[in-house]
This record gives structure tokens, sequence and C-alpha cells, in this order.
């Protein structure tokens, strides 16, 4: 094989960026990517003429108007605003937490009032320093909501109780005290036209990759060959799991194609209820309205994860962040490797801070 300047472990949104810059400012690389496709969790199939988002929904957000425009080089962002549902039960709630929902909740009409239904249910409960996700919820928005909105969501999403998960995976979603049911508070939102591979294969034009090739399965030879590695796969399994295995949470989509033009009338509504297997129904036509005569539908069932699955979601809790840091020191004694992503990174990134971090990471490299 001949010598790169860099060779990326990964091609997911972070290794195509960092590709696309390396590139442009005339370095040579190769990305080794173990899947058969480019994307890493990005990537959109087509299914009847629909853009399937085979590794869960994905929409694009942000606050950062240089990755917007960064982002906007590579594709067309159709004009698309998330208005999640919540169904308990068969009763429809809007979310993120919002007068929409306060007022299906409690029948109340003004912020006024959603605020005094709110304090007179957190008060028993109340504390300055929510110390995990439960206290943080009540904290937020009340016990009627925690219980019917919250609670069954998110143990079964994240297969443990409220009272262990960290405080900040909640603080994910805005509370609002308006009727707007927009699910982000960033000002720039919206589908690619084309989806998401679109957008990876245009980064990845002019640089050259090798599919279904697992880095850490042939790491000398390909170390023999790069003066630097940018790495994007799980960090403890690059050390071998030496301090023992970071745990993720997995999903497992059951994507189906229907004879119908339209199953839900949204493309995604949570099932928040404990006894409901999966966390949520997503039907992909409802990112880029069509005329397609049929329609695709996945259901997101939450999935343990053992070593060999695929990593979805970093359980950032106490016990993983105090190995991670162990890793990570491991990491910053590494001369030659750059971590990052997702998976290098054990953190969970939106795309926008993967397209940010792999933009700041490409300044300082690039010289
Ligand atoms: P990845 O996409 O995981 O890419 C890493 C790549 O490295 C993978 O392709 C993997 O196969 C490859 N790899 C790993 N190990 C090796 C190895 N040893 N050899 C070769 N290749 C290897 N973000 C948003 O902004 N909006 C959303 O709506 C949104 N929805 C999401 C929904 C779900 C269900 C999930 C799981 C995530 C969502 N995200 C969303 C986050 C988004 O998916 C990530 O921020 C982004 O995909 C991370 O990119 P990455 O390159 O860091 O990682
Ligand atoms: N959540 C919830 N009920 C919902 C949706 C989300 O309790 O109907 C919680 C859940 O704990 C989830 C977190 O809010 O992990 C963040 O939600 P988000 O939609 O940001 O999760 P994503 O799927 O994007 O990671």
């Amino acid at each position: 094989m001949k010598k790169v300047d860099f060779l990326i472990v990964g091609a997911g949104l972070f290794g195509s960026v960092f590709a696309h810059e390396a590139i442009s400012r005339g370095k040579s690389c190769l990305i080794v990517e173990k899947r058969n496709h480019v994307g890493g969790n990005v990537y959109t199939d087509q299914i009847e003429g629909i853009h399937v988002h085979t590794y869960g929904p994905h929409i694009f957000h942000t606050s950062n108007s240089r990755v917007w425009e960064f982002m906007n080089r590579f594709a067309t962002f159709s004009r698309f605003t998330l208005n999640t549902l919540a169904n308990y039960k068969g009763e429809i709630y809007n979310l993120p937490f919002n007068m929409n929902t306060f007022n299906r909740m409690w029948g109340v009409i003004t912020p006024d009032e959603a605020l005094r239904k709110i304090e007179e249910q957190r008060e028993s409960h109340k504390t300055d320093t929510p110390k995990n996700l439960e206290e943080q919820a009540i904290n937020l928005v009340g016990t009627d909501i925690y219980e019917k909105l919250i609670k069954g969501y998110t143990e079964k999403q994240w297969g443990r109780p409220c009272k262990v998960l960290p405080a900040f995976i909640i603080k994910r979603l805005p509370v609002r005290f308006t009727y707007d049911n927009n699910y982000f508070n960033d000002p720039y939102q919206g589908i690619p036209v084309g989806g998401y591979t679109h957008i990876i294969k245009k980064l990845l034009s002019g640089v050259q990759f090798m599919l279904n090739t697992d880095y850490l399965m042939d790491k000398e030879r390909f170390d023999s060959i790069a003066e630097k590695v940018i790495y994007t796969g799980p960090i403890d399994a690059y050390f071998e799991y030496r301090f023992g295995e970071l745990e993720y949470r997995s999903i497992r989509l059951e994507t189906q194609t229907l004879n119908c033009t339209n199953y839900q009338g949204n493309a995604v509504i949570n099932y928040t209820d404990r006894e409901t297997p999966y966390t949520r129904i997503i039907e992909h036509k409802h990112f880029e309205p069509g005329t397609q005569s049929k329609t695709v539908i996945s259901r997101e069932y939450p999935a343990e994860w053992k070593k060999g699955d695929e990593p979805f979601y970093p359980v950032n809790d106490e016990r993983n962040q105090a190995l991670y840091k162990k890793y990570a020191a491991l990491a910053r004694a590494e001369t030659n490797v750059i971590f990052g992503g997702r998976l290098g990174e054990f953190k969970y990134y939106d795309m926008d801070k993967v397209v940010e971090s792999a933009l700041v990471i490409a300044e300082k490299v690039l010289v």
C-alpha cells in the first residue's frame, strides 16, 4: 500500500469531514471502514423512492452558522421542523414540553397557569442540584409529565432506572412556555435533499477508501503506511479493553414497507409507556414529503449492548465516565493518533457538534 499522510478509521461524519478538509489542503488520505457502506450512522438508503434513515431518524440542527454554511456546501437542506408526538396509552401529546403539552395534560391555557401547576407538582421534590435524571425531570416539568412522558420512555431507551441516569440527558429537550412544538431551539434546521449518504459521497469525492475493512484486525500494517491516524472507532477497543468495556446502548430497527400513502401522519411518534416494547415509530417519507404511493416505517427497539454489537449511544453515567477518563489519558499519550467522534470521544454528540469538532481538529492538524 502507498504511504499516506492520514489513515482515517471510520467513514462516518467525523472521518468524512476530516478527509475532505485534508484532501482540500493537498494531503493524501486513506479511509478504512468496517461496514459495507460509508456514512456511519447517518447513512440513508432508498426504498420505494423514499430516503430511509437506516440507523434511526436524523435531523440536522445547529446554532453554529459556520457548521450550517459548511453543510450547505454539500447539500440543499429542505425546510423541516421536527414536531415529535408522544403517544401515551392512546393519548397524544406534543413534544418537546410546551404549552400544547401542558394544555393537553392539565387543561391550562396561560403560561402562568402552567408554571403554577409545575410548581405545585415539584414542591415536595425540589432540589437545587438535581443528581439524576428523575430529579432533573421533576424539577423541570413536574410529576405528571415525568410519569407519562419521561419515565417509561427513558427506562426503555436506556435499560436503567431514571434514578441512576445522568441529569443532562433530559436537558437535551427544551421546556417552553409558548405554543411552539419545534423539538429543537437551534436557528438552523433541515433535512438534506437527496439524503445524508449524498453529502458523505460529496465529502469523500477524491478520497480513497476501503469498505469491509477493520483497522484493528490489521493495525500494524495500516499504521506503517500512515504519518498520522485519525481514529473514530470505540476508544476502548483501540486499547484492547485494557481497563474493561465502556457501555453503550444499542437499538434494533424493524423496517417495513406498507401499501398505504400515510401510516401515522407524522415523521416521529414516541411511545412513552413502559409496556410498548419499542420507543418510537419513524415514518421516513414525512422528513421529505413526496408523492410516493407507498410508505416505509421503522419501529425502534432499544437493545442491550454487548461487545461486538453496533454501539449507538454512549452511556455517560458515573462508572463509564470514570473509565473513559482512563482511556482518554492513554489516548493523549499516543503521539500519532487523534481520537474523534461519538465513539472515539465516548460522547453523546449530535451531528453538528461532530462536524464542528472535525473542522477544529482539521485546522489544528493540517498546517
Ligand atoms: P459514526 O457514525 O459511528 O462513525 C464511525 C464509523 O467508524 C462507523 O462507520 C464504524 O463502522 C467505523 N468503525 C468503527 N470501528 C472501526 C474499525 N475498527 N475499523 C474500521 N471502521 C471502524 N444527531 C443529530 O444531530 N440529529 C439527530 O436527529 C440524530 N439522531 C440520532 C439518532 C440515533 C438513533 C443515533 C444513534 C444518533 C443520532 N444522532 C443525531 C447522532 C449522529 O448519529 C452522530 O452524531 C454521528 O453519526 C456521529 O458520527 P461519527 O463519525 O462520530 O460516528
Ligand atoms: N425523552 C423522554 N421522552 C420522550 C423523548 C425523550 O423521556 O418522549 C428523554 C429520553 O431520556 C431521551 C432524552 O429525553 O434519551 C433525550 O431525547 P432525544 O430525543 O434528544 O434523544 P436522541 O434519540 O436524539 O438521542
